[in-house]
């Protein structure tokens, strides 16, 4: 449809090009002058004609001064009928040269063949494109069945190692060993063990799964066939399947090598589950994909790298043993890897020599490598925008804002009245988490508004933590919750502000009632079974597996986990009402407030 529509274009350009060319012809008689007959009549009388050239259908005529006229005429009226018909003096007429002639050159051949050749032109125009594009179709649908699998060069100058990737010590200990099979697979052989096939690395977006996969080519120094699930599905059925064999034979013929499956959730989901069409092809794919893995001979040393941050989703066939048996899991980067991250990324860029990583890798619990990442580009970005020569902490402390809440908006400015209910609403976060010992601590508070929301209040955990009791989650509901609260009590109704922070209250409070069993009533168990369903392209759906009347009972408890939080909250906001109302007039007045200027109003911790 495309194709078409530009063809058509091109078209329009050449038959406009033609037409110009056209009337450039016919333009070059208009330099002259055109008279009527009756001019020429008295011109001829006044004796001021030297030569009338006679066409079909005009008269040049050439004035003794040299300028030009032009008369037209009728087709079949000649020139001495003309003399007739106006009585001229035949005298007059011995001076003047008289000659009768053809159209001549050119533009002879442009009046009269073009009309007829135009047609013809364009339908051959018109079949030649058409041709050229059913030909592209023709040697696209030729390479349709093929992967489209990236080989990346052995002698790839920058090629990432082991080095490059920071943190994930166990991961990298497990494909060190990727690698040695790789490198000297006899040495296993004659040990009589089996070199795996499959391995499958898991971990939430930007862990730096794609990294690791790389690092392990490189490390290996082996060719590295790199394709993303989502390539093999495609509008045809088959396709998927036939590119797989492509990519397999490909990787085959240069064995030893790793084909890096990218996104393998997008082809390897649960088979048998969920509706419709895209379906089969995806399991066609998946089918594929195991019996290639289970067609390796014991000496084709291809090892097949998956990487997934959706495991929950994965086909269970494809975890069996001779297939992704081996499982390398990539966590959340801690406080000491996040130090390493950004020094690997901070290694190219200019920083200042009081930029502590450290404090920013203190700051930044929860971020990823991706993220820790994009802190260091938003700086560097940051400060040549300040026409700075080096980076700052001052860029690295806004760009940790920037990457968690999303760009600030100076532009959005609030009224006063809303500025006050924000102020109160972010001092309420900041004072309830502050007098909750299990809450995290208050590092930052700011009406400015940042993305979506009109004002933010940080709260960071004083360090990693991997387990959370139950009392913590109560605290942090009620943290939620007090932006809420304390707009109901100072301006006796609620705004649209506090919408998010409802849901994530709703959606952790569900939590822990179906997911962490801490719900005293209903028991030690889970609820709700995550079934993966494919329908008209919706994803996700929580298959129940409890009764309606437990499902009763959840929403009693996720209310009366609520309730005690509110209640909790309440009782925190009015015992300290003096602090809030310090809070609140700095706020109005400063914007922002840093975890120590806030310690100052409301004094130090008590935990
Ligand atoms: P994933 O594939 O897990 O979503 P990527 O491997 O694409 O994540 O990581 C994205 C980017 O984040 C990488 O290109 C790298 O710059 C950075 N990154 C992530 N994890 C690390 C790490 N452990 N060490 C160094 N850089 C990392
Ligand atoms: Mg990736
Ligand atoms: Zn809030």
């Amino acid at each position: 449809m495309k194709n078409l529509l530009k063809n058509f274009f091109v078209f329009l350009g050449i038959f406009l090009f033609i037409a110009i060319l056209f009337s450039a012809f016919n333009n070059s008689n208009k330099t002259v002058e055109k008279v009527g007959l009756e001019t020429l009549i008295n011109q001829i009388n006044k004796q001021e004609v030297s030569a009338i050239a006679i066409y079909d259908s005009e008269l040049k005529i050439t004035l003794k001064q040299g300028k030009e006229e032009i008369v037209k005429k009728e087709i079949n009226e000649t020139f001495s009928q003309l003399i007739k018909n106006f009585n001229i003096d035949l005298i007059k007429l011995v001076d003047i040269k008289i000659e009768v002639k053809e159209k001549e050159g050119m533009s002879y051949w442009m009046e009269t063949a073009l009309p007829f050749l135009l047609p013809f032109l364009l339908i051959g125009v018109l079949l030649f494109f058409m041709m050229r594009s059913v030909q592209g179709a023709n040697t696209r649908m030729m390479s349709f069945g093929q992967s489209q699998a990236k080989e990346s060069n052995k002698e790839n100058k920058d090629k990432i190692t082991f080095k490059d990737v920071a943190g994930v010590k166990e991961a990298k200990e497990e494909l060190k060993e990727v690698v040695e099979f790789l490198k000297q697979p006899q040495k296993f052989v004659e040990m009589g063990a089996r070199i795996p096939r499959g391995v499958l690395l898991l971990g939430n977006p930007g862990t730096g799964k794609t990294l690791l996969a790389r690092a392990v080519a490189g490390e290996a120094d082996v060719p590295f066939f790199n394709i993303s699930g989502s390539e093999f599905v495609e509008m045809f059925v088959g396709v998927g399947a036939s590119r797989v064999r492509d990519l397999f034979r490909r990787a085959k013929k240069s064995s030893p090598c790793i084909v890096f499956i990218d996104e393998i959730d997008a082809v390897g989901r649960r088979r048998g589950a969920g509706l419709g069409g895209s379906h089969d092809e995806r399991e066609q794919t998946l089918n594929q994909i195991l019996v290639e893995m289970d067609g390796f001979e014991p000496n084709v040393n291809v090892i097949v790298i998956a990487a997934t941050n959706r495991p929950d989703v994965l086909d269970p066939a494809l975890l069996r043993p001779g297939r992704f048996d081996r499982r390398v899991i990539l966590d959340e980067p801690d406080l000491a890897d996040r130090k390493a991250i950004l020094q690997i990324h901070a290694k190219k860029k200019p920083l200042a020599k009081n930029v502590s990583l450290s404090k920013i890798a203190m700051r930044t619990p929860g971020f990823s490598g991706a993220d820790l990442a994009n802190l260091l580009n938003e700086a560097a970005i940051l400060a040549t925008r300040r026409n700075k020569k080096i980076i700052e902490m001052e860029e690295l402390f806004e760009s940790i804002e920037k990457v968690m809440l999303g760009p600030e908006r100076k532009s959005k400015i609030l009224s006063e009245k809303e500025k006050k209910i924000t102020a109160y609403h972010e001092a309420g976060h900041a004072i309830v988490a502050h007098f909750s010992p299990h809450a995290n601590p208050v590092q930052k508070i700011s009406i400015i508004s940042r993305g979506q929301a009109a004002g933010f209040t940080i709260t960071l955990p004083t360090e990693d933590k991997h387990m959370h009791t139950k009392t913590e989650f109560t605290e942090e509901l009620s943290v939620l919750l007090a932006g809420h609260i304390i707009e109901q009590d100072i301006f006796g109704e609620v705004t649209t502000g506090s919408t998010s922070d409802l849901r994530r209250a709703t959606n952790l409070a569900r939590k822990l009632v179906t997911d962490f069993g801490m719900s005293e009533s209903l028991g030690l168990r889970t609820f709700g079974e995550k079934e993966e369903m494919i329908f008209l392209g919706s994803d996700a759906h929580e298959q129940r597996n409890y009764s309606e009347k437990i499902a009763e009972q959840i929403d009693a408890e996720i209310s009366c986990f609520i309730d005690k939080a509110a209640h909790q909250a309440r009782g925190i906001i009015k015992a300290k009402k003096e602090e809030l109302e310090k809070v609140v007039a700095v706020l109005l007045e400063k914007e922002t407030l840093e975890k120590e200027e806030f310690e100052e109003i409301v004094g130090a911790r008590v935990s």
